[in-house]
């Protein structure tokens, strides 16, 4: 008996449950009318306006390049201290994972602007004025300064160094410090770097017809992490689509070098690609550490 009742209460609360939850679908979908929508249009204040174009007069737009490592949050807190503007700027994040940084001074922003490049985690933090949006150039240039090693006196002209640093990319300022006795010359250029372009930090060039090439190294002041495989800014070279390439030579190695029916010559050959590789991601990602630590250096004489 007692257990017929249980069953007639539950089946009840279950009808009521069933009854609010059709309820809660019928009023969802009456929200869903639209209705006022063929009413007049509504507008905003002006004032509401006034201070959105106000307060967009200073803004600057951040991004972090590498897709993987794009963590908007942590670019929200991080960036205001390197700037070492914390509580002087206010901050919000968009959609596409970039963050808005609103600015209380143009001083402020001229200042964060002329000292790029930024890093996030190692990886390059582009930075453009909020009202540079919808330009195709919005958050597409990193202006970095490159000092070119290697460059013999003869070839130490401002239109030589201008040629040579438009291959690099976009040539802001040339910069040729003539040797002193306690210090040697010093060739660099300002460039805004196209962050879709790969990282080039050695070149073999003909500077003038017919005589011999000058081996050539670039440093980019600021720089930590890039692909030491390709040298693009947006991934990490496990990631690369050079990197198959690499592991490829590995398994190769492995399987060439275990096999007693490999030739000396192939173990030879396949020994030698591997290296070459290697080195070449090895030597890479040296690079990468001497710049940041020469960077760094920088810094701290700066901050001193
Ligand atoms: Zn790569």
């Amino acid at each position: 008996m007692q257990s017929e009742e249980q069953d007639q209460e539950h089946d009840l609360s279950h009808q009521i449950y069933h009854q609010q939850d059709q309820m809660k679908t019928i009023w969802r979908a009456m929200q869903e009318l639209k209705l006022g929508a063929d009413k007049p249009r509504w507008s905003t204040r002006e004032e509401t306006q006034a201070s959105f174009e106000k307060d967009h007069k200073l803004c600057l737009v951040a991004k972090g390049l590498n897709p993987d490592h794009r963590n908007a949050p942590g670019l929200k807190i991080s960036l205001p201290k390197t700037w070492q503007l914390v509580g002087k700027v206010e901050s919000q994040i968009n959609d596409d994972e970039t963050v808005n940084f609103y600015f209380k001074t143009e001083h402020h922003l001229l200042m964060v602007l002329g000292n790029q490049p930024y890093t996030y985690r190692g990886w390059l933090v582009a930075i453009d004025r909020w009202s540079n949006k919808g330009s195709p150039s919005f958050l597409k240039y990193i202006p970095f300064k490159i000092r070119i090693l290697g460059l013999p006196d003869t070839y130490r002209r401002h239109s030589i160094v201008e040629d040579l640093g438009s291959k690099l990319g976009h040539v802001e300022e040339v910069t040729i410090v003539e040797p002193t006795s306690n210090r040697p010359a010093r060739v660099s250029v300002k460039v805004l770097f196209d962050v879709d372009n790969e990282i080039t930090l050695a070149r073999t060039i003909d500077i003038i017809k017919d005589q011999p090439p000058v081996q050539l190294e670039f440093r980019y002041m600021g720089l930590q992490k890039f692909c030491t495989l390709c040298g693009s800014l947006r991934h990490e070279y496990e990631l690369c689509q050079e990197f198959p390439k690499m592991k490829q030579s590995q398994y190769e190695l492995m399987d060439k070098g275990t096999n007693p029916y490999t030739t000396a010559e192939e173990r030879k050959a396949v020994i030698g690609k591997y290296n070459t590789l290697r080195r070449l991601a090895n030597h890479l990602e040296w690079r990468s550490l001497c710049n940041w630590s020469q960077h760094k250096k920088h810094k701290q004489q700066w901050d001193s």
